[in-house]
Formats: C-alpha cells, structure tokens, sequence
C-alpha cells in the first residue's frame, strides 16, 4: 500500500500517524495517510479495518487556552502590602 522507501509506519503501530500524508481536506478536518488511516483534526482516526479511534490528544487550540491560565504576575494590591 505505502509507496515510499523506506516505508512509512504499519496502521497496527504506535507509530503510525508518522506515515504520510496522500490526501488532505483541512476544510473538512481530515487527511488520508498512505497507510490507510484516516486522521482528524481533534486527533482521531479511522483504521484501515474500519476501527475507529477516539481524540487521545489535545489539540493545539486546547494547549494554547491551558497556558493562558497560568498565573505569571504578582497581584499589585498584595505587592504593596508587604512591603509597607
Ligand atoms: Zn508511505
């Protein structure tokens, strides 16, 4: 199935979203890998045998809002206090 040397990732490996992409829809979220995987944009995918997989990682939109909820600065109103 996979024309490339050397050849991309078995669809039974853990590896193998590795594999290349041969068919891309980013309007419709998905993209084909020369492995037969069908891969989605929330990271799910569909294998060769028709078993599905569920989203198992987050999604670069997710890891974005995640860090923009850590503190990194000292409230003025406590900054003040201390000190006087
Ligand atoms: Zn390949």
């Amino acid at each position: 199935m996979c024309p490339h040397t050397p050849s991309c990732p078995d669809p039974s490996g853990p590896d193998r979203e590795a594999a290349r992409t041969v068919v891309s829809h980013p309007e419709q979220g998905w993209s084909l890998l020369c492995n037969g995987i069908i891969i989605f944009e929330d990271t799910g995918e569909l294998l060769p045998g028709g078993a599905a997989i569920g989203p198992h990682r987050p999604t670069d939109l997710a890891a974005c809002t995640m860090t923009m909820h850590v503190p990194t600065e000292i409230p003025p109103a406590q900054f003040r206090s201390s000190a006087a």
